[in-house]
């Protein structure tokens, strides 16, 4: 590891976490739940003891626009799509922490005590010379 990532593991650990996100090739939002249900048939199996239920149904639950909205997967499409269903909740662990990371970053950088809305002092601003009247 390079001397200047020793002194400023914030900054490797950052980096390190960009480069996981770079992994992520896709995402799906909302939550998967399998359900096994009974239906309405007083003589249907599902009503025996023990019960022999129907499905499992995958249902794929999200909101969109303010509205809940569920689609049925089937057992190959919920196993085609887990790796995005589980990357949107790799996504939220990783921001997490790129946002710690970032935090001591900057508690590390900057001298505490200026109060908020200081600027920082940076390449001085060239403005266009005066002409004379
Ligand atoms: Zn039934």
């Amino acid at each position: 590891m390079p001397d200047m990532d020793a002194k400023r593991p914030w900054e490797a650990s950052r980096r390190g976490l960009a480069n996981q996100l770079a992994e992520i090739d896709g995402l799906l939002p909302g939550s998967v739940v399998v359900r096994r249900m009974r239906c309405g048939k007083p003589t249907c199996a599902c009503r025996d003891d023990p019960p022999s239920l129907h499905g499992p149904y995958i249902q794929w639950t999200r909101t969109l626009g303010g509205k809940t909205v569920t689609r049925y997967l089937s057992e190959d499409q919920l196993a085609r799509y887990q790796p995005w269903f589980d990357n949107a909740r790799r996504l939220k662990e990783i921001a997490a922490k790129i946002e710690i990371a970032s935090l001591h970053a900057l508690e590390q950088s900057e001298s505490p005590g200026n109060p908020p809305g200081t600027p920082t002092p940076s390449v001085p601003r060239h403005r266009p010379p005066l002409r004379d009247p």
